[in-house]
Order: structure tokens, then C-alpha cells, then sequence
């Protein structure tokens, strides 16, 4: 069993300010991971699909997810599939058992009609700025609420997600001379080049 709450100080650290989203994060990935009864991805041996999109409320969520998971965008086992919605899809890799969990709408409503998001967040205040009383409660409340008050957790499915190995293959871009990902490389002229530099003499007219 990992407990969501051994990892609120770190999930903190890691997202810089004090919210209600980052906790639900840690609540979901800690669901996930006792209904397929995995620990912690110490490899790759998770991988996590939200559903989140980008520049929208709750977004938070992702970095609780990355911190208990150990899914972590460094590591390359966590997607965005940008649905606009806060689903989180865990996939155990070796096996392919994975299982979804969404914070109950609810749930997610019930937050916003508190003041931490009717008089500071909406008004723009930015969340490091709400005073510890305003947020503190409701960071407890999300921590502390009995899973099935606040998730809704589905039923075990399998699923294969991509198994290919990390590539080490690596040369220096003849252009620009910055290292660059074989599989990234692109032709131009007689030389081997990186993205930016290919794009840039396609913008000139040039062809080298
Ligand atoms: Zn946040
Ligand atoms: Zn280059």
C-alpha cells in the first residue's frame, strides 16, 4: 500500500506552491497504484496517461501524479493525451494491467466553491500568494477525505503501451555542432543536421 500522505511534502517541493490540485494528484496516482498493487516506478516499469490539456484550472493535478508514480516527464513514462479532462490512466508496463481513476466532478465542484478559489484564484491572485489559512484546510480535506468521497476508481483493464528501448546513438549536427538523437537528424544537402538548423535554412532558401 503507498499512502498519498508520505509523499505531500515532497509533491510540494517538487511543485513549488501550496493547492488542493497537486494533493488530488497524489490521491489519484496512489489509487491507481494500490488497485494494481504496484510500487513506485523506479525505472520505467509504470507509465501514466493524463488527460489533461494545457493553461487550465486543476492542471496542478499533474505534478502529484508525477511524484508518487515516479512517472516523471525526465523519465519519459507519463503522456498528456490533452482531453481537458483529469483522468489518469496507470499501466503496470511488464503485464499490461492498468486501471483508470478521475476525481469525482463533484468533488472537483465542491473545491471551487470554496474561497481559495473564489476570492484568490479566479481574481488571478497566483496560488503561492493565498494566505496558508485559506488553502491549508483544504489541502487537509483532500488528503484526509475517504477515497470514494473524492475518485472514482475503474475496473482493471489491459493495455500495451510502447516497449521501445532507450536509444544511445548520438552524433554532433554538422551545422550548429550541438549533439543530437540519430533519429532526430535530418538531411540537408550532403550533411546530417538537427531540426532547428534544417528548419533555419529552409526559412534563408539555403540549402547548406
Ligand atoms: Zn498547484
Ligand atoms: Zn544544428
Amino acid at each position: 500500500m503507498i499512502e498519498a500522505r508520505e509523499f505531500l511534502k515532497a509533491g510540494q517541493l517538487l511543485h513549488g506552491h501550496k493547492c488542493p490540485a497537486m494533493p488530488m494528484g497524489l490521491r489519484a496516482g496512489a489509487a491507481a497504484m494500490n488497485a494494481l498493487a504496484v510500487p513506485r516506478a523506479k525505472d520505467k516499469d509504470l507509465f501514466a496517461i493524463l488527460e489533461l490539456g494545457d493553461d487550465h484550472c486543476s492542471h496542478c493535478f499533474a505534478d502529484g501524479v508525477q511524484m508518487i508514480t515516479g512517472c516523471t516527464f525526465g523519465k519519459g513514462n507519463i503522456r498528456k493525451v490533452h482531453h481537458g479532462k483529469f483522468g489518469l490512466t496507470l499501466v503496470d508496463r511488464g503485464t499490461g494491467r492498468a486501471v483508470r481513476v478521475v476525481p469525482l466532478a463533484r468533488a472537483q465542484a465542491q473545491m471551487k466553491q470554496t474561497k481559495f478559489f473564489q476570492e484568490y484564484r479566479s481574481k488571478g491572485t497566483p496560488a503561492s500568494q493565498v494566505p496558508d489559512e485559506v488553502v491549508d484546510p483544504l489541502i487537509q480535506q483532500v488528503m484526509s477525505a475517504p477515497q470514494d468521497q473524492i475518485l472514482v476508481v475503474g475496473a482493471e483493464f489491459k493495455t500495451e503501451v510502447d516497449k521501445t528501448g532507450e536509444t544511445f546513438a548520438t552524433r554532433p549536427c554538422q551545422a550548429c555542432g550541438e549533439m543530437v538523437v540519430d533519429r532526430y537528424m535530418r538531411v540537408l544537402g550532403d550533411k546530417l543536421v538537427c531540426i532547428p538548423c534544417q528548419e533555419a535554412s529552409q526559412l534563408s532558401g539555403k540549402t547548406a
